[in-house]
């Protein structure tokens, strides 16, 4: 079975009839840049039309097919729109109304002359009244379709031209072969790949055809995962095994905890053997997990190789940096920094210092795995809360050197076991489960957003003492520039009341170095408040921060909340988080707040999350980065990605070259969700 077989869905959209440069650009905004996206552009409802040969209340609010005779025009003076007065089959009067195009609407709808009109029936006064209705020819009246898919669209491109388009690529789906499990699918009674596609844009709310498309999703990244801890394990690496002569002089103002000691045993296990590392560390939010990170990469330079921390953004990274080179300074171990910021001369000394191996410890963003980034001997790469760090980056890594590095990586994620499996299912897991002693627990109250006042007399009390605090917006629309606008709103509130200067703002829509330059501003204790959406990064540390407010916190996913809660109570004082809520709230949504209020257990927070969860009732899973599949919902990933985990191991286990009938099948469905890595997973040892 050739790959070749889905060059056609791999071509871009410009090559399906009709698609010019403006409508891929309108598409593209969706993200839709191939056939194989618009096919999984899956329609998110119904829109339903009624026919029917007269008015009536019930059909109030509904869309209407619907057939009239025009009998009185009434063109609007000055900006008024045209009116124009129909009759239905009863006599009841109907108004169409036209606020541009009237000589249009005028040739469209002669008097006297019968016509078919589609549109929304509103009252108006006393009257019925259609804005903008569609004109049709009776005799077209049969071809309106009464239920028809809705998708997600933009700008520039209609439903019916969306569903055109989407058709137009359906039209290119092979027939492939099977690749999942015959007895999966009898048991779920799914259908083939291509009828389940076919289905679930015919009708939205066909579930056994959607799930289906969700499980292949689930398989091909399951089958993936599989593949790359192959690939990552075919190459031997190389042992590391440190002597404590540094990790032994670290000044510490307190001892590890049980379980710190515990993970960092683990990890030392697996880089001495000659087999890299693939190794998860999970530990909630104030854990101490860079205190592993940093003996992890001591027992890497006492055995005479480099290390390199990756984290997800510019401002972590200095964080980083800041602390590590702290700590190595009085052990004569150089830490280094590489992001896109170091330019000229800084970056040449960098690229110089990892060559000649000066160079002991990188820390940075992805700019330490650009091309030219040469490193005498690279023997650990730690990467910290990056969950964009996908599967090609990782076969990327296990690619390129002769000997691949041991790899940990570290999530304060408290996602879900099923979660972990989507995204490190390649991966042993290590995990912190005590918290350092002496903290005080964060103390977290719901309030009514009624009393959005006296929450920020508080604010003010809290500044005053010298304290400092985020304050967090929701995320309201599906647009980062409603967001945004939200998020000025309220630091102009508080600005008002507190000062320009004391006050910050950091957004979504904002360059990396206007938000650096924020967030920097907030640390050293210049700005008393951060008003944010929830671009503040996982895992920024500013002790002296002990409030933090999140207004329409019942917009929030819990584990998100937790993320959100885990930015203060990171000294030893007291904090405070503050949940605003707003004042109708669902019986979940309570019991979700309820929840926060009683746990500081992101574990348990996170998998209550996913039960409590009312469908539609969460917001912004984008923002967490865990949305990383088209099709497969977070319900669809818990229940499935266990069974696909264990299908795709057995197969590989039968069939580890995937050569069968069912391997070939398998290989096209990595190819389908996994393109770009696919070929580097599949190319045989
Ligand atoms: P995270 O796991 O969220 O990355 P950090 O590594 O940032 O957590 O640690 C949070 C705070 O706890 C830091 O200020 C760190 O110095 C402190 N810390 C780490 N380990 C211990 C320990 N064993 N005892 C006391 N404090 C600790
Ligand atoms: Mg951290």
């Amino acid at each position: 079975m050739r790959p070749e077989l889905l060059n056609p869905l791999f071509a871009e959209v410009e090559t399906l009839k009709g698609v010019g440069p403006g409508i891929a650009k309108a598409l593209a905004r969706l993200d839709l840049t191939r056939a194989v996206d618009l096919i999984y552009h899956l329609p998110t409802g119904t829109i339903e039309r009624v026919r029917a040969p007269a008015v009536n209340q019930a059909m109030l609010g509904r869309i209407v097919v619907l057939d009239v005779v025009p009998f009185e025009v009434r063109a609007g003076a000055g900006r008024a729109p045209l009116r124009i007065f129909a009759s239905d089959s009863d006599g009841n009067a109907i108004t169409l109304t036209f606020f541009n195009n009237p000589a249009w609407a005028k040739k469209q709808l002669p008097l006297g002359e019968k016509k078919t009109i589609v549109g929304k029936l509103d009252a108006w006064g006393q009257e019925w009244q259609i804005v903008h209705p569609e004109v049709l020819e009776p005799s077209k009246a049969g071809e309106v379709a009464l239920r028809e898919p809705v998708y997600g669209l933009t700008e520039g491109i209609s439903n019916k031209r969306m569903r055109e388009l989407v058709l137009a690529a359906l039209e290119r789906t092979p027939d492939l072969p099977e690749w999942v499990e015959s007895s999966l699918l009898a048991q779920n009674h799914w259908r083939d790949w291509r009828a389940a596609l076919a289905e679930a844009h015919s009708d939205p709310d066909a579930m056994s055809a959607r799930k289906r498309l969700a499980y292949d999703e689930i398989f091909a990244n399951q089958l993936a995962l599989m593949l790359l801890r192959q690939v990552a394990r075919r190459k031997k690496g190389v042992p590391l095994q440190g002597d404590g002569r540094l990790s032994g002089q670290l000044q510490l103002p307190y001892r590890l905890t049980n379980a710190q000691q515990r993970v960092i045993g683990e990890i030392r296990g697996d880089m001495a053997q000659d087999r890299p590392m693939l190794r998860l560390l999970q530990g909630d939010v104030g854990s101490g997990k860079t205190l592993v990170a940093l003996l992890a990469m001591l027992e890497a330079v006492e055995a005479g190789a480099q290390a390199a921390m990756l984290a997800p953004t510019e401002i972590l990274a200095r964080q980083h940096f800041s602390t590590l080179q702290r700590q190595c300074q009085a052990l004569g171990v150089t830490v280094a920094i590489l992001t896109g910021r170091e330019k000229g001369r800084a970056r040449e000394s960098v690229l110089m210092g990892l060559a000649d191996g000066s160079i002991n410890i990188l820390v940075g963003t992805h700019a330490i795995f650009q091309q030219h980034v040469g490193y005498k001997r690279l023997g650990l790469i730690i990467i910290d809360e990056q969950h964009r760090f996908g599967v090609s980056q990782r076969l990327l890594l296990a690619e390129k050197a002769v000997h691949p590095p041991h790899l940990l990586a570290m999530t304060a994620t408290p996602i879900p076991r099923t979660l972990t499996l989507t995204h490190y299912g390649e991966m042993d897991v290590s995990r912190i489960d005590e918290m350092p002693p002496g903290r005080t627990p964060i103390e977290t109250l719901v309030i009514s957003d009624s009393k959005l006042a006296d929450v920020i007399e508080g604010l003010g009390r809290h500044l005053a003492a010298g304290g400092q605090a985020y304050w967090v917006c929701p995320l309201v629309e599906e647009s980062e520039t409603v967001d945004a606008a939200a998020a000025e709103d309220r630091a102009a509130l508080l600005r008002e009341r507190f000062g320009l200067g004391r006050v910050g703002l950091v957004h979504g829509r904002m360059k990396g170095p206007e938000k650096d330059a924020v967030m920097t501003s907030f640390s050293s204790g210049e700005l008393g408040v951060l008003v944010a959406t929830t671009v503040i990064e996982v895992g920024v540390d500013v002790p002296n921060a002990t409030l933090i407010i999140v207004e329409g916190a019942e917009r929030f996913g819990l584990a998100q909340l937790h993320q959100l809660r885990g930015r203060v109570g990171r000294g030893s004082g007291a904090s405070r988080c503050i949940l605003l809520r707003g004042q109708n709230l669902s019986e979940t949504g309570r019991a979700r707040l309820a929840l926060m209020r009683e746990t500081n257990d992101g574990f348990r927070i996170a998998e209550e999350d996913l039960k409590l969860r009312g469908p539609g009732e969460i917001l912004g899973t984008r923002q967490s980065g865990e949305q990383a599949f088209r099709v497969a919902s977070p319900e669809d990933v818990a229940e499935l990605a266990p069974i696909a985990q264990g299908d795709a191991r057995l197969l590989l286990d039968r069939d580890g070259g995937l050569a069968s009938e069912r391997g070939q099948a398998a290989r096209l469905c990595l190819y389908l969700f996994e393109r770009d890595s696919a070929v580097g997973l599949l190319r045989s040892g």
